[in-house]
């Protein structure tokens, strides 16, 4: 069902074709992937005392309850509702409002296949509405949410009246370190898709990019001249990017781009004359010596927008990376083995990349972050234990 459901995200979300494309197929994946965990997760033993045996089984929550934000639908269904299914959960999934297709058509597909009805269930309809009665359900004993600090805090508190556990993955403001020994080849492509990809509409989209003296000016000159080839316009005619979701989120990224005015832009991208003028289109725009503290450097801002940030030393470059209030991802780029591996241990971030930025989605991989990025984990088996509790027997038989 590729085809189908890629065009009905481009068509609901705006995203290019491709990018639906390896969506879909992302939500494949991950069923994929979870249906081939069901029978490897277990219990253990546990050596006790003279006449005891004690085991340990893992067990589902019961009913899950799922807030799915409108960037990625199918790649954040398939790694939450996935996850959720193979533990044995039932799931309430609340897509946004903005972008509930594929989750209706997920919903229709899985019961074609055969899982049993109200094993999964869609329930569209405003966050504020729906999404707010799902989390203060006292029949829901977990909540896993996707989307803004802000909403993130308030699914929070209510998970907390009914004391039930919540996964929350917030999104970040994610660095990329570039040395001076680094090979510039295989970083710049990463460099620029990492920030651009789904129009920048992306929780580990990476906003900043941190770089050494020596290779500064040669850096910013090679992503300004990728920027340039830049292409923005429907999401029918493929190109690097579409528009952003709404007008609402174009006024979020525009005020942004008001805020750097000040700043040197080193590049942008162009809008293509095919994209209506009441469209949701920003021209990617790259920004140059960004000071480390200003809200473009510090904020989430959701769009096609990076800044270039200078610095001398792999201490300054740590203080920089850790200096905002999210830790999601973080990369290094750098030939020297023994700084990737202390930078590994003290980058604030659920996912440290070396040599690389994404891994290719990572089904695999655990995922998720620390600080105003959330808590809890989400991919790979990882996610598996957060949807199932565990209870200990321990027989004693003499
Ligand atoms: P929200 O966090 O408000 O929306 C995410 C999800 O939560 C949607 O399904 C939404 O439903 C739902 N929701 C909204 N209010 C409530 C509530 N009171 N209780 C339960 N669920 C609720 O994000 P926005 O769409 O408003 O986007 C604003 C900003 O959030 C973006 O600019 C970006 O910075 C960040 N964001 C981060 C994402 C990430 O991947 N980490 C994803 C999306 C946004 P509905 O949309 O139907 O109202």
């Amino acid at each position: 069902r590729v085809e189908a459901l890629a065009a009905l995200e481009a068509m609901d979300v705006g995203k290019p074709l491709t990018q639906a494309r390896a969506d879909a197929g992302a939500l494949a994946r991950y069923c994929e992937f979870y249906g081939g965990a069901a029978d490897k997760i277990h219990g253990e033993t546990i050596p006790y005392l003279d006449g005891y045996t004690v085991y340990t089984l893992r067990e589902p929550h019961g009913v899950t309850g799922h807030i799915v934000p409108w960037n990625y639908p199918m790649q954040i269904i398939g790694r939450s509702v996935g996850a959720a299914l193979t533990m044995g959960n039932a799931c309430v999934l609340k897509p946004a409002e903005e972008a509930c297709l594929t989750a209706l058509a997920f919903a229709d597909i899985a019961l074609e296949a055969g899982l049993p009805a109200g094993a999964l269930n869609v329930v569209p309809g405003l966050g504020a509405e729906a999404g707010a009665a799902l989390t203060a359900h006292p029949g829901v004993q977990h909540i896993s949410f996707t989307g803004s600090v802000a909403t993130g805090a308030l699914v929070q508190q209510a998970a907390g009246k009914n004391v039930v556990p919540v996964t929350l993955e917030l999104g970040g403001k994610s660095p990329q370190l570039v040395f001076d020994d680094a090979d510039l080849d295989a970083a710049l492509p990463f460099l620029v898709n990492a920030g651009i990809q789904n129009a920048g509409q992306t929780c580990s989209a990476s906003s900043r990019i941190l770089v050494q003296r020596g290779v500064y000016d040669a850096v910013k000159a090679r992503m300004a001249a990728a920027y340039g080839d830049l292409s923005v316009g429907p999401a029918a005619e493929d190109l690097r990017l579409g528009p952003l979701i709404s007008n609402r989120q174009k006024d979020i990224v525009e005020g942004f781009l008001t805020k750097g005015a000040d700043l040197e832009i080193a590049g942008q991208g162009r809008i293509v004359e095919s994209a209506p003028a009441t469209g949701a289109y920003v021209c990617p725009t790259l920004f140059a010596n960004v000071p480390a503290e200003h809200p473009l450097a510090q904020q989430e801002i959701f769009g096609p927008v990076q800044v270039l940030i200078p610095f001398d030393s792999e201490d300054e470059a740590l203080a920089i990376a850790n200096s905002t209030d999210y830790g999601l991802v973080a990369s290094v780029w750098t030939r020297d083995g023994a700084r990737q591996m202390r930078l590994a241990k003290k980058l604030r971030a659920g996912q440290v990349f070396l040599n690389n930025y994404g891994a290719g989605g990572g089904v695999e991989l655990p995922f998720g972050g620390v600080g105003k990025s959330g808590h809890g984990r989400e991919k790979g088996f990882e996610a598996l234990y957060g949807f199932s509790q565990l209870k200990t027997v321990a027989a004693h038989h003499g």
